[in-house]
Order: C-alpha cells, then structure tokens, then sequence
C-alpha cells in the first residue's frame, strides 16, 4: 500500500502534478472481502471489479466503499450493476448506455466511455471515431452523468506512446464534454506512464494484493 502511495507521489512529482489529482482504485478482483475491508482500514475508499457475479456480493458486504464497474458488461447484468456500482468506467455502446439509464434509479450513473488504442476487438472499448455516438446515448438519459474516457494500454505498444494519443482524445473529448474530466488509465505495469499523461484514476491490482491466480 505505501509503496504504490509512494509511486503514484513520484509520479505526481515529475509530472508536476498534485497527488490529490489522482484516485486510486483498488482493484480487488479474485480478492477475498477480507482485503477489501483491510485497504478499507489503510485509508482506500475507491474499490475496482470487473466481473458482476463477484461484485455484487462484496459491494453489497462493503456498502461503504465506492465501487466501479471496470469490465467488459453485458447489457442483461446492467440491471444489477446500476444497484452498487458509482461509476462504470466500460461502456462500449450506445445499447448498453440505453440499458445502464433506464434501470438506475436515485443518484445519477457516472459513466466514462472506454476508448480503444488499438484495433483489437478482444481488448474492448470503441473507436476513438464512435465516441461521439456513444457519448449522445449517454447524454440522453437523465440518469447518467458523463464524466470521461478509459483506456487499457493495447499489449503491444509502448503504454507512454499509447497513453499519450489517450491524452489527446480526452482533451478533445473535454472541449465537445466540458464535464468529462475523468481519464480512467493505468494499472501496476504502466501507472507511471498514465500519471505523466493525465490520467485522474489509476487502477491498481496486483501492486497492491499480489499476483492473482490465472485468469478464469
Ligand atoms: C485487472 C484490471 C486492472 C488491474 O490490473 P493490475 O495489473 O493487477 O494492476 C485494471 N484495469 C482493468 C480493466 C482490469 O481488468
């Protein structure tokens, strides 16, 4: 914990940055509830998952904590994902926007627009020339609040070379969306990079819980 507080102060440092600047997600996919509720003790109140089957038994056992949806979601588990999750940082299409609004009910959604920065399908996210289109259906319903774009660095790519072109999108996203200020990007391998390019959120797994068990 204190060494990923100290990487993300370094970074704020070389990039001019102030550390209040950056939110860090823990992600705790894989992870037990007890871990979450140890980072609680240490301070972290922001809680990442991608996989609804798993989220919504922890958020609902941590309802303090502040938990975002970072996966890949399909549309049939936006009903359930609207009843825990503050912010959805992967929303991909305009269908699964029309499907997040209509099942929120109280506070607003926030929402951020996952980005591809490359052109693998498997990795997710949207062109960066469909943003537009996704960014209407988002700002159609009342019950979401659009607040910005996030990327994952593409496998093969210099993640500072990537997450430079991120930067660019979000500032040109920023001047259609002056609201969407949030830049959702990096994780333990490429958090560094991320902090120089603007991101606002970094999304710290195994830097903080260790290395998980094979991906299922
Ligand atoms: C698992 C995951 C992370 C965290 O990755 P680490 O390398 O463990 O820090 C961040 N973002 C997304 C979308 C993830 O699925």
């Amino acid at each position: 914990m204190a060494a990923v507080r100290s990487r993300i102060a370094a970074a704020c440092a070389s990039a001019g940055r102030d550390p209040s600047s950056v939110t860090l997600i823990a992600v705790t996919k894989t992870y037990p509830v007890s871990d979450v509720r140890h980072l609680l003790s240490l301070g972290v109140t922001d809680f990442g998952e991608n996989r609804d089957q798993e989220a919504a038994p922890k958020a609902a056992e941590v309802p303090e904590g502040t938990w975002h949806f970072i996966g890949q979601l399909q549309r049939n588990k936006a009903r359930s994902v609207v009843t825990y999750a503050s912010m959805v940082h992967s929303v991909d299409s305009p269908e699964l926007a029309k499907a997040l609004g209509e099942r929120r009910q109280g506070t607003p959604l926030e929402v951020l627009i996952q980005v591809s920065l490359d052109d693998d399908p498997q990795r997710g996210g949207v062109p960066p020339g469909e943003l537009t289109k996704v960014a209407d259906a988002v700002l159609a319903m009342d019950s979401l609040r659009l607040r910005g774009l996030m990327a994952v660095a593409p496998l093969n790519d210099d993640p500072g070379v990537a997450f430079a072109r991120l930067e660019r999108y979000s500032r040109m996203f920023q001047l259609d969306h002056p609201d969407a200020t949030v830049l959702s990007a990096g994780m333990s391998e490429d958090l560094v990079e991320a902090i120089a390019c603007g991101a606002t959120h970094v999304r710290i797994g195994s830097a903080l819980l260790g290395k998980r068990p094979a991906l299922r």
